[in-house]
């Protein structure tokens, strides 16, 4: 199988040429694309042989252009360079490991291009799900999650596809941050919003798991993939992160996918489905683990997780602002500019200013992607 990968250098991406490297007699990684990081391009450069890699700024492509002018390899910058590695002849399934709506456009162009997905980027689907779902059916492509939680729900609708869901049930950690109060959150530093308890993730994910924003991404997320209503998807604390997710049918039977956290077997199991391959690591141990623990989840403080779903509900460009908005106010979170609890004020305020697109086209969403952006420049920065 060949594959793309978008966000090579990030998280999701690395782990997913780990998978690459145990599987190369069946793996050829064929493209890649990162945003800055090019010491470690290079090295994956010379690992895997891409026929084409991406870096975001022609500087940086120039600068790799160098490094690697003994090797066969294209280098290519900027958006065009996105969407060539989207959509480079030879592939046959996209890993979307980038992070944002950035990779609207690229997903976009690989679906016209014939290409399955195998998807991460979960902003891209809350964003512009509308348009994705009915335009992978067009192109029979496959869209495979690989969020662990989608992953999860997918493998436990196999084999059941006649058959009626009542309810998905996402399982969410609670993130660092489960069980303290608004006020106890007020102070909380960037250190602190960075410590996942099970999970080691890209910065963003991580404080968008701190602010339970990650789930309300990833209900939305659940909502185009599984064409479920918002009233179906039921968000499940479960702190251990050892049951990815489960879904319930009519006669009230719950199938689950149990496992040790690690995002290599989601990632597999979208590259090699409807084939299961070995993957090292721990095995869950029952005997050892004595008890998995549930809660519901504390939607007044996390308000991330609220918002998603009234946005949800009202659909159209809501998704949009309430996605942009969060990027931007994560970016400034991060870099110490604003406090843990604006990030929902900032995402309150690009919403309540929002006049909603009914049904809007890529041209609008990013429009909309603007309109946050200046909004949030001109009132915060
Ligand atoms: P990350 O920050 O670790 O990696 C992001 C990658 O995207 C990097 O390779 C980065 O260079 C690249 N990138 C960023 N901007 C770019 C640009 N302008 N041009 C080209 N490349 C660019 O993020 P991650 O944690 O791997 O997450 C990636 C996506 O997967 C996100 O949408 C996240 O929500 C989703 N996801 C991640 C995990 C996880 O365990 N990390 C789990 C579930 C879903
Ligand atoms: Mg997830």
């Amino acid at each position: 199988m060949k594959i793309a990968v978008l966000g090579s250098t990030g998280s999701i991406g690395t782990q997913t040429l780990e998978v690459a490297r145990s599987y190369s007699e069946d793996i050829t990684v064929v493209a890649l694309a990162a945003g800055s990081n090019i010491t470690l391009l290079e090295q994956q450069i010379r690992e895997f042989h891409p026929v084409l890699a991406a870096v975001w700024s022609e500087e940086k492509a120039q600068e790799l252009r160098l490094k690697v002018q003994d090797l066969d390899v294209k280098i290519v910058a900027g958006m065009d360079g996105l969407l060539e590695v989207a959509t480079i002849a030879d592939s046959e399934i996209l890993v979307t490991a980038i992070v944002g709506m950035i990779g609207i456009q690229p997903t976009i162009a690989a679906i016209q291009a014939g290409k399955n997905i195998a998807l991460a980027n979960k902003e891209t689907l809350v964003t512009a799900g509308h348009i994705i779902m009915p335009m992978a059916k067009e192109y029979n492509v496959a869209i495979l999650p690989v969020d662990s939680e989608h992953s999860a729900i997918f493998q436990s609708l196999n084999g059941e596809r006649h058959n009626h869901v009542s309810r998905i049930l996402l399982t969410a950690s609670g993130g660092p941050f489960r069980g303290r109060t608004r006020e106890e959150l007020k102070n909380v530093t960037v250190a602190d919003a960075l410590k996942h308890p099970n999970w080691s993730m890209g910065q963003k994910i991580t404080i968008d798991s701190a602010t339970l924003v990650n789930k309300g991404l990833e209900v939305m997320e659940a909502k185009w993939l599984f064409g479920v209503e918002y009233d179906n998807v039921e968000v499940v604390v479960q702190p251990q992160s050892i049951i990815h997710s489960m879904v319930e049918y009519e006669d009230g039977a719950v199938i689950a996918q149990l496992g040790t956290p690690d995002m290599k077997l989601p990632i597999q199991y979208a590259l090699f489905y409807p084939e299961r391959r070995y993957l090292e690591g721990e095995r869950l141990d029952f005997g050892m683990l004595q008890q998995i623990t549930f809660e519901k989840p504390d939607m007044d403080t996390f308000e991330g997780l609220k918002l998603a779903y009234q946005v949800g509900r009202e659909g159209g460009s809501m998704p949009t602002v309430f996605n942009a908005a969060n990027e931007y106010a994560v970016e400034r979170f991060l870099k110490g500019k604003i406090a843990f609890l604006e990030i929902y004020e900032m995402i309150r305020t690009c919403l309540d200013a929002h006049t909603k697109i009914v049904n809007p086209s890529v041209e609008e969403i990013l429009q909309t992607q603007q309109w946050v952006d200046e909004l949030i420049r001109s009132k915060y920065d």
